[in-house]
């Protein structure tokens, strides 16, 4: 069957997507004109972002040990912290730009020169220049500065920075709410013309929809060469989103935080944009299977949970509850599976609750029980859950291993003709 609405590169994609047990929406590649792939960079700033979490103080063998597990999974650069801010900063950033990652380290400094100097001294890759755009910044927290002061400035940090030999990255902290757009268009032209590699579009706020991080994307992109990267807060539960229609309209750089950690409601997650961008754009170079193993480790470091049903690792994220959708991954699981659960570090689970059928018990029975159970056993325990849920006031999914005493139980019944309390039943002979 052909779907008339994809052009060529579309159905290459999706075909691509296929091979790899992937089979998402159709439709998101019937208007598709996304850069490729290989194009994309993410910038992982768990390590500063992160840092802002209200109670997140990282040590630096938790940095490394971050930084290391985020080279595995193929993160081409991390935004590693704020160097000016202290001295455990600074030997956080030198420790890892000793370990020579396969990926870039950056570091965050203010349009100071001092705070640039700090950065340089780092040995760090590139600097991530914050300086504030939008009037509400300009007015309150730099004392009125005012468009044309706030330019110079600009210009001239980043040419300092620039001199270094620094990647330096332009970041216009609360881009989304300056309201004259050819103010900031010469902002982001100014920073170019200094000498940015890159310009960076922030919604500091998480306040803009995804409409509106498309439109500004674009606007941008009309007046300069270099490459757009985003950095999304989550504020509205947006973040994702945002990055993903900033990226469709031409940004190729995001930027991350594991979990989503970050400031009051965080940034997009890295273990949801990496195989957002996999799964909706093609193929990526990241290690997906490594990815629920990175969310483990910064869940364990951070002593911040990561909730049952967090997409991708959360540990519902794979699982199966109600019996209708049991039933039909058991007979394929492609019917509720549009990707393999181990694609992404994770397996397959089926929960025995109150909603559950028999063909979630012979699952676990066989997967991970090692037992083979008939239908009928099955159905005689089905029947005890049903009773425990509706009957006797259960509220808790049966674990693996109270479903094998069940089984045992019922088993045992089955052959000695008893019922579950042991008394003969008699139906057997009557
Ligand atoms: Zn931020």
């Amino acid at each position: 069957m052909k779907e008339e609405y994809l052009d060529e590169r579309g159905e290459k994609i999706l075909r691509r997507l296929n091979r790899e047990g992937i089979l998402p929406s159709p439709y998101n590649f019937a208007t598709y004109d996304s850069p490729s792939i290989d194009e994309y960079v993410v910038h992982d700033s768990t390590l500063r972002e992160g840092e802002q979490t209200p109670g997140v103080i990282f040590s630096i063998e938790d940095k490394l040990k971050i930084g290391e597990r985020l080279d595995e999974l193929g993160i081409q650069q991390i935004e590693s912290g704020f160097p000016a801010a202290s001295e455990k900063q600074r030997r956080c950033i030198e420790a890892l730009v000793d370990m020579n990652l396969d990926a870039q380290i950056s570091a965050f400094a203010r349009a100071k020169h001092e705070d640039i100097d700090v950065v340089a001294d780092t040995g760090a890759d590139g600097i991530v220049l914050s300086f504030s755009v939008s009037h509400y910044h300009r007015r309150h927290k730099f004392h009125n500065m005012n468009q044309e002061e706030y330019l110079d400035k600009l210009a001239d940090s980043v040419s300092y920075a620039e001199n270094y030999g620094l990647f330096v990255i332009y970041s216009a902290e609360d881009t989304t709410r300056e309201n004259d757009l050819e103010f900031l268009k010469k902002a982001f032209k100014t920073a170019e013309e200094a000498g940015t590699d890159r310009a960076r579009i922030v919604d500091t706020l998480g306040c803009i929809s995804p409409g509106g991080m498309a439109y500004l994307v674009k606007e941008v992109k009309k007046v300069i060469d270099i490459p757009i990267e985003i950095h999304c807060h989550n504020d509205l539960g947006l973040a994702l989103a945002n990055s993903i229609a900033a990226v469709e309209a031409g940004a190729s750089t995001v930027s991350t935080s594991v979990n989503g950690l970050g400031e009051r409601a965080g940034i997009a997650a890295t273990e949801e944009v990496v195989p957002a961008l996999h799964i909706l754009f093609g193929k990526s170079r990241f290690e997906l299977s490594q990815l629920t193993k990175l969310t483990k480790l910064v869940e364990e470091i951070t002593g911040i949970r990561v909730p049952p049903h967090k997409p991708i690792t959360g540990k519902n994220a794979t699982a199966h509850s109600s019996g209708i959708h049991q039933q039909g991954v058991f007979m394929n699981p492609k019917t509720y599976e549009f990707y393999p659960p181990e694609l992404v570090g994770q397996r397959r689970k089926m929960y025995i609750d109150e909603l559950c059928g028999r063909h979630g018990i012979r699952y676990i029975a066989e997967n991970e029980l090692a037992m083979n159970i008939s239908e009928n056993i099955a159905e005689k325990v089905l029947s005890k859950i049903k009773t425990a849920f509706s009957h006797e006031g259960r509220r808790s999914a049966y674990t693996p291993s109270e479903l094998r005493e069940l089984i045992i139980e019922t088993q045992g019944a089955e052959v000695h003709g008893t019922d579950d309390n042991g008394k003969n039943s008699g139906k057997r002979f009557s």
